[in-house]
């Protein structure tokens, strides 16, 4: 088979031409070529198309070969340059390769031409492989082959650009740290082919919402970094919110359309720091808080820095409030859809610290998990709650108490505990119901559902809290000992709008084919309350049917129950007993 070989020919001689393609034709060569002689015809002929080779006449009235090396060189181009020459002497041969030439002929004896060029062509293959190869490990230094994104190298390079700019004219810039929620779960659950599709999405739409100047990466993971050096315009929180929202829309992968919803972290150069390090990890602080109060994005704050000595000296306050009985307990009811009946009481717990004022339980929960207290909260919660309980029970009202259990608090002892409380409460286990979250579960599967099965063996309840807020399949969560489905809070809203229903009534359907009944929280108004009688939900939990309130509050809220609004018009009794 022939070679095919692009030549272009510097040569005023057509005849001389000729010669030098029929040696080529013979040595095998399938020669596509075209000839010039000017500077003008090279450059045009460079421009227009691609060439394997270059084979130049030395001398030419009005262009020499040595100016059509430097027109070739000047490009910027790594082709084979040959001379050939009717009048080459020895001198003239040296100078033309110390020109840059890779070889030089003699018009009178082209045999060498053709392994010449074979020689040529080999080589340059050679050079270009290994500029690829260049290229290739300079992109992989510093991108991210999946999203093409800069990678976290390359972040920190212009962080850095960023900084000594900004501390010269003295500026202020943002950067921002994104990662995904329950991302793991879609990797588990869908694979990490699904996974990968996800976050080129995110990129995509990531990107989209930025200026020209700003710089989005992928720091690994699902995490990513922004870096917005002109602030002029628009605030970090504009544009932290455009980003939140961009990622709204569901994300179409494989068949399946895929809520995804992200956490940010935000600083504020020179405000919340002057390094590299300190802005990346004081982000991440931010991040993480956003994260656990699913606020979607938060700005960084002293205070918010769990290694701060102020978060330290909440873990050890908190400890005292526990021990001396300073949170308190409120308690949610319960109601059944179809009569009306107040089922039982979530607990959830309140704590006004004396400074900051009243704390967002997530965010206590997550003081007490970090600095080692969560145990006691949760056994004060139970403690606390199933007294009151047992309280109520002898005031006739034989309510069941659903506490939460935090990740941390699925240790080995957790049974012997439950027992050791109940006992002293003077409670019987099916009193109880614990709410766990899918996030809780997946962080230590398998000993997780042990210690579920063992508490669940010993007569208390268990729920699945948030669901629909991961992305375990309900298959999965069959295998677990579950009795309760709580459908999230973000899925009822929508259930008016009309736009999650759907989902809703599949999960209430399979729920069902499982026997686990389904209790809807964050019920709102009474449309949703419709609709989810409607779908065949068998409990919802409220600011519709009552905020959490503390004991006195509840009760005399109990006292009051009628039972559910829309049911009474359908002439239900209401059934508080
Ligand atoms: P959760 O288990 O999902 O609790 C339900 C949350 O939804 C409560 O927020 C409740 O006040 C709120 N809520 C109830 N009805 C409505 C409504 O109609 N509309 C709206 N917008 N919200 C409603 P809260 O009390 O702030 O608790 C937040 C989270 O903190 C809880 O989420 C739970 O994960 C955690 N938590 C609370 N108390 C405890 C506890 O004692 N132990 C543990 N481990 N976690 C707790
Ligand atoms: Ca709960
Ligand atoms: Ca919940």
């Amino acid at each position: 088979m022939a070679q095919p070989l692009r030549l272009l020919l510097v040569e005023d001689s057509e005849n001389d031409a000729l010669l030098v393609i029929r040696e080529l034709r013979k040595g095998g060569f399938d020669v596509d070529w075209e000839r010039v002689f000017s500077a003008d015809s090279l450059v045009h002929a460079l421009d227009r198309r691609a060439w394997d080779l270059i084979i130049a006449d030395y001398s030419m009235p009005g262009f020499t070969g040595t100016e059509a090396l430097r027109l070739v060189t000047a490009r910027g181009l790594d082709l084979p340059f040959i001379f050939v020459s009717g009048t080459l002497g020895e001198d003239t041969a040296v100078d033309a390769m110390k020109s840059g030439a890779h070889d030089y002929l003699m018009k009178g004896n082209l045999r060498r031409l053709v392994p010449a060029i074979e020689r040529e062509l080999r080589e340059a293959s050679v050079r270009k492989q290994s500029r690829h190869m260049e290229q290739r490990i300079q992109y992989l230094a510093y991108y991210d082959e999946l999203t093409d994104l800069p990678n976290r190298a390359l972040f920190r390079n212009r962080l850095e650009q960023a900084l000594a700019l900004a501390r010269r004219e003295q500026r202020t810039f943002a950067l921002m740290v994104l990662d995904l929620d329950h991302f793991k779960e879609i990797n588990d659950t869908l694979g990490h082919h699904a996974g990968d599709l996800v976050l080129k999405q995110v990129a995509t739409r990531l990107r989209a919402v930025l200026r020209e100047s700003d710089t989005l990466a992928r720091l690994g993971g699902d995490e990513f970094a922004l870096l917005l050096p002109s602030l002029a315009q628009e605030g970090p929180d504009v544009v932290a919110r455009k980003l939140l929202e961009a990622l709204e829309p569901p994300i179409a992968v494989e068949g399946q359309r895929l809520e995804v919803r992200a956490s940010l972290g935000v600083v504020l150069y020179p405000q919340h720091g002057a390094s590299p390090d300190t802005l990346l990890q004081r982000a991440d602080v931010a991040m993480y808080l956003a994260k656990e109060q699913r606020s979607g994005a938060s700005v960084y704050a002293p205070h918010l820095d769990r290694h701060s000595p102020l978060r330290l000296s909440m873990g050890a306050e908190l400890v005292q409030a526990i021990a001396s009985d300073d949170l308190q307990l409120h308690y949610q009811p319960l109601v059944d859809l179809r009569t009306g009946a107040v089922l039982g009481v979530e607990a959830l717990a309140r704590w006004a610290h004396p400074q900051h004022g009243p704390l967002a339980p997530e965010r206590f929960v997550q003081i007490a998990e970090q600095t080692g207290s969560i145990r006691q909260l949760t056994n004060w919660v139970l403690r606390t709650g199933l007294r009151q309980c047992a309280a109520w029970r002898a005031a006739g009202l034989p309510l069941r108490l659903s506490a939460n259990l935090s990740a941390r608090s699925l240790e080995d002892d957790l049974p012997d505990q439950v027992a050791r409380i109940l006992a002293d409460a003077g409670a019987r286990p099916d009193w109880l119901q614990f709410e766990i979250t899918e996030t809780v579960l997946m962080a230590d599967a398998t000993r997780g559902s042990e210690v579920l099965a063992r508490v669940h063996g010993m007569g208390v309840g268990i729920a699945l809290d948030d669901f629909g807020t991961g992305y375990s399949s309900l298959t999965y969560m069959s295998r677990l000992p579950i009795d309760v489905l709580k459908i999230d809070r973000s899925f009822i809203v929508d259930v008016e709008r009309g736009t999650d229903e759907f989902i809703v009534k599949a999960v209430i359907d399979l729920a069902h084919n499982f026997g686990l009944r389904v209790v809807a929280e964050g019920v709102e108004t009474a449309p949703v309350l419709d609709r989810l009688r409607a779908l065949g939900c068998d409990a919802v939990q409220g600011n519709l049917i009552a905020p959490p309130q503390p004991p006195g509050a509840f009760s005399a809220w109990m006292a009051s129950w009628t039972g559910l609004p829309v049911l009474l018009e359908e002439g239900e009794p209401p059934a508080p007993s």
